[in-house]
């Protein structure tokens, strides 16, 4: 049998590649964005409870009514902002499948959608098995600032679908109002559709304001907004997440909503449910997590590696130009197998692999993992 490949040129995920590769060495794993800690056993026994009430079969399509109206009430405490939760709100397994789901509604071949560079992994590969083409605007280090007349030049009457992430993964830097102002003029008026990824929305430091795009009402209208609960509260490995929208644009979703998962965990919604009617549960997630950012780059101020504080997320960006002048795969290889440390090389989120020396590491660590990790760079 012979086959052609609808993705020919794609890699194994870096995360993937890089979590491997730490483990096989026995490094520090600074590289895929998990924490190493536990989730709040509270949460868990809630999932226990649930199982054992006999929540064991399949959720309602969108999800349990109960967790669609939990999220529509955090919109609404965090942003003023209303999602109807029978026609605006669905529950998906993590922020992946919602992505995959939002593009997958919506780009036919041949439709562009413009994708800012870095950019996450899983969003131009989505694009191109639906046949459209993504249009890359390259962010440059260490800022990444948005240069909105680049965008301007790239929007046209092919421009389907527009996706940013803030805050971003993985330079670490978030959106301003300016930013979703400029976001918002270029949009007005056309059909283009936002993709708005705010899976760390809740991870935001010192004194920026998280901008969602429920904020802007030219936004909104035309938004998707995708989260995941695996950030928020430390149990990734769980694939829970939700994704949001207004109506007309939540109906297409759904069409391919029910038949790329139908429903999603059960026992984890009615967990959720619950936990999010205390929003203690995220709303210190910032601090804790600023915490971990703080000390992470106390320890490595004497360091080789050049950076600027994140923003927002648990990553930390850094320059390594000054360590080495290979490339940051083979850096991140050479740190990972010689100095036992691993870290994700940022030049796979642009287009063609463009390097700015930059690596990527993760602080969702306990201290004790970043103050050995420190060690190690800091003899580097
Ligand atoms: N978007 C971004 C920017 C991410 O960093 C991640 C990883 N959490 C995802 C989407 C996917 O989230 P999930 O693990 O919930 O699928
Ligand atoms: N979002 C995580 C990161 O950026 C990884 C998710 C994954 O491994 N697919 O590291």
């Amino acid at each position: 049998m012979k086959h052609t490949s609808k993705l020919p040129n794609l890699e194994t995920t870096i995360f993937s590649v890089m979590s491997a590769l730490a483990h096989k060495h026995n490094a520090i794993n600074l590289s895929q964005g998990y924490p190493n800690f536990e989730s709040d056993k509270t949460l868990q026994k809630l999932v226990a409870k649930a199982m054992d009430n006999g929540y064991n079969q399949y959720a309602p399509m969108p999800g349990t009514f109960g967790l669609r109206e939990a999220i529509a009430k955090k919109f609404d405490l965090l942003y003023r902002s209303t999602y109807h939760p029978e026609s605006e709100i669905v529950v998906t397994a993590g922020a992946t499948q919602a992505i995959y789901t939002a593009i997958t509604a919506f780009i036919r071949p041949e439709d562009e959608v413009v994708v800012f560079r870095p950019a996450y992994d899983c969003y131009v590969p989505t694009i191109e098995l639906n046949g459209g083409k993504a249009i890359s605007i390259q962010l440059e280090a260490p800022n990444y600032a948005i240069n909105w007349d680049e965008v301007k030049t790239k929007v046209s009457y092919k421009t389907k679908m527009i996706i940013v992430n803030t805050p971003h993964n993985p330079s670490g830097t978030v959106m301003s109002k300016e930013d979703m102002q400029q976001l918002e003029a270029i949009t007005r008026d056309t059909n283009i559709i936002v993709l708005s990824d705010e899976v760390y929305e809740h991870i935001v430091f010192d004194d920026e304001q998280h901008q969602s795009a429920c904020l802007f009402p030219e936004l909104k209208k035309r938004s998707f907004i995708t989260a995941s609960f695996g950030k928020t509260f430390h149990n990734t490995g769980w694939k829970m997440g939700y994704c949001c929208a207004p109506k007309d644009l939540m109906n297409e979703f759904v069409k391919v909503h029910q038949f790329n998962v139908f429903s999603v965990n059960h026992p984890m919604q009615k967990a959720l449910a619950v936990y999010l009617q205390n929003e203690n549960h995220y709303l210190e997630l910032a601090s804790f997590f600023q915490a971990k950012r703080d000390l992470f780059l106390e320890l490595i101020k004497d360091s080789k590696f050049k950076f600027s504080a994140s923003k927002g997320t648990y990553f930390q960006a850094v320059d390594y130009s000054q360590i080495s002048t290979q490339n940051d795969e083979a850096f991140c290889k050479w740190l990972t197998i010689e100095k036992g440390v691993a870290a994700i090389p940022i030049s796979v989120f642009n287009k063609d692999k463009y390097d700015q020396k930059m690596i990527r590491f993760c602080f969702a660590k306990t201290d004790d993992t970043l103050k050995q990790a420190a060690d190690i760079l800091n003899q580097i």
